[in-house]
């Protein structure tokens, strides 16, 4: 039965020792002269009462303006290192109702702090980007560690499952194969054991030759195959050998999800850090419920020396009647479960469900994570709240379909970007690239640093120089 919060002998949301010890964030860590400010009331405004209009108001309030589009952290830090530095002021506007982007957050009425949309949990290898983010926000050290919930082999896909760790650990194929691994080099000689070569000799030519390839027929059936299905509703023979090449195999007993050096999410949530980057500062105006396109067609953007563009890149170019590019989604169902057992509804704050019987891919209980407000941490609420989370073609823009088409749509819309005059397009719908959040954070930084060098707005490298990010988990 669940009993949590989600622990080990090094504290909650910590990995156990050997590996907990990889982690750079030690302790409690970041900007502490903003711990104790009080609740920030949102310096926003929103259309509805100061819709754009003709008059030149924001203009003439921002005579140095850059229209950075899209409050979540390519705007953000943009905005934010334009001011500090160069002391040029910002009009952000967002189609959304909040600030953050897709890391918003938030407390719910019974307490409990969640994401809108899904769980954002921050590692990074970039010294850089962990200075940067520890001046907006304290952290604390958490080492992300994802169950599944696997069916054992030979049970049927409905029958008997246990919960190992994801990616697949020494743990792991001892309990689902009995393998009888018990040391890196046992679990080396084991998954050359399962491998299989491509039939063809050559390099695996798709998903499902890639994973055979990595960790062989047994752990592909039960973790990966139907997993993979329901994220991209593809089988892995139908996508990239590059989606399936990155599988994780672990010869050690490390149940950290990342490898990372910095592991750590923000104590007051990320919305907080938003807050503190862009609340204060009187060279940034947000303003929210404002569609770009909408204000573009009415002719009711502010006048701006420069444009940041951090929304879909086809969109922008949706007059001219190309193809338009292919995105994941994401669809959450919130429950509140109103007495678990012990106040824990399941183990882990993430299991996954790999198997082909369970709609859903995976379900994240917050209440396990050591940034909860106090009457969480103290066991004050009984409930839990949790989000099961399926994977789907339409709804919000989440994750690229990487396949060669898109690929070769895409660079026909960055040749047109490449062109256009006075617009930078920034981040991971601009770029058509999965970033993670330091990914994200880093390639504006660097974006910032040509702005400074050279007067122009520009990456220092093209998205994928960035690694593959994390994609869908
Ligand atoms: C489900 C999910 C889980 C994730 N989990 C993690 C994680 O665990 N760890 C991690 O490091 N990263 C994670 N990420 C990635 C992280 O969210 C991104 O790195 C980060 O949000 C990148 O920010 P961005 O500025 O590039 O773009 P986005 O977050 O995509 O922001 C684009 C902004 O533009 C706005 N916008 C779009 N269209 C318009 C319009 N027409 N008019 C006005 N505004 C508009 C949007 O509202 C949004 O605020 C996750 C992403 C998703 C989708």
């Amino acid at each position: 039965m669940p009993a949590g919060p989600f622990a080990s002998s090094v504290g909650v949301g910590r990995a156990e020792p050997e590996w907990a010890a990889l982690n750079k964030v030690t302790g409690v860590c970041g900007d502490f002269a903003r711990r104790i400010s009080p609740p920030r009331v949102p310096r926003v405004q929103s259309s509805p009462s100061t819709p754009f209009n003709s008059t030149p108001d924001v203009y003439e309030l921002h005579p140095d303006i850059i229209a950075s589009y899209g409050t979540a952290l390519s705007g953000a830090v943009l905005a934010e290192r334009c001011s500090a530095e160069l002391g040029m002021t910002s009009v952000i506007i967002d189609k959304r109702d909040h600030i953050g982007g897709n890391c918003y957050d938030y407390v719910t009425e019974d307490g409990i702090r969640a994401s809108k949309y899904g769980a954002h949990l921050f590692h990074t290898q970039h010294a850089r980007v962990w200075e940067y983010v520890q001046r907006f926000s304290e952290w604390i050290p958490f080492d992300h560690r994802v169950k599944g919930r696997v069916p054992v082999p030979g049970a049927g896909p409905a029958g008997d499952k246990k919960l190992v760790p994801i990616p697949p650990t020494q743990e792991t194929v001892n309990a689902l194969f009995d393998a009888g691994v018990r040391d890196e080099d046992a679990m080396a000689r084991w998954y050359e054991s399962e491998r299989v070569a491509p039939a063809h000799g050559g390099e695996p030519a798709n998903g499902e030759e890639a994973a055979l390839s990595r960790v062989g027929p047994r752990l592909y059936e039960v973790i990966f195959k139907h997993y993979t299905k329901k994220q991209w509703d593809k089988y892995p023979e139908e996508l990239d050998a590059s989606v399936l090449m990155r599988l994780p195999c672990r010869t050690s007993t490390d149940d950290r999800y990342f490898g990372d050096a910095w592991q750590a999410l923000p104590a007051r949530g990320y919305t907080r850090l938003f807050e503190n980057m862009l609340l204060d500062d009187p060279n940034v105006t947000i303003r929210l419920d404002c569609d770009f396109f909408a204000h573009r067609e009415k002719g009711t953007l502010p006048k701006h020396k420069l444009l940041v563009y951090t929304g879909q890149i086809d969109s922008y170019y949706a007059a001219l009647g190309m193809p338009k590019l292919e995105y994941r989604s994401l669809r959450f169902e919130e429950e509140f479960v109103d007495a678990p057992d012990g106040g824990f509804f399941q183990e882990a704050m993430v299991v996954n469900y790999p198997s082909a019987d369970v709609p859903f891919t995976r379900v994240v209980e917050y209440k396990h994570t050591p940034n909860q407000p106090n009457k969480i941490k103290k066991g004050a609420v009984r409930g839990s709240l949790i989000a099961r989370e399926y994977s789907c073609a339409d709804g919000e823009p989440y994750y690229p379909v990487p396949n060669p088409e898109n690929r070769a749509l895409y660079e026909k819309y960055a040749a047109l970007a490449a062109k256009e005059p006075g617009v930078a397009f920034v981040g991971r719908l601009a770029s058509y690239k999965y970033f993670n959040m330091d990914q994200a954070i880093l390639n504006a930084l660097e974006m910032f640093d040509n702005l400074k060098e050279t007067g122009t707005l520009a990456p220092k490298r093209r998205p994928e120089d960035f690694g593959p990010g994390d994609g869908p988990k």
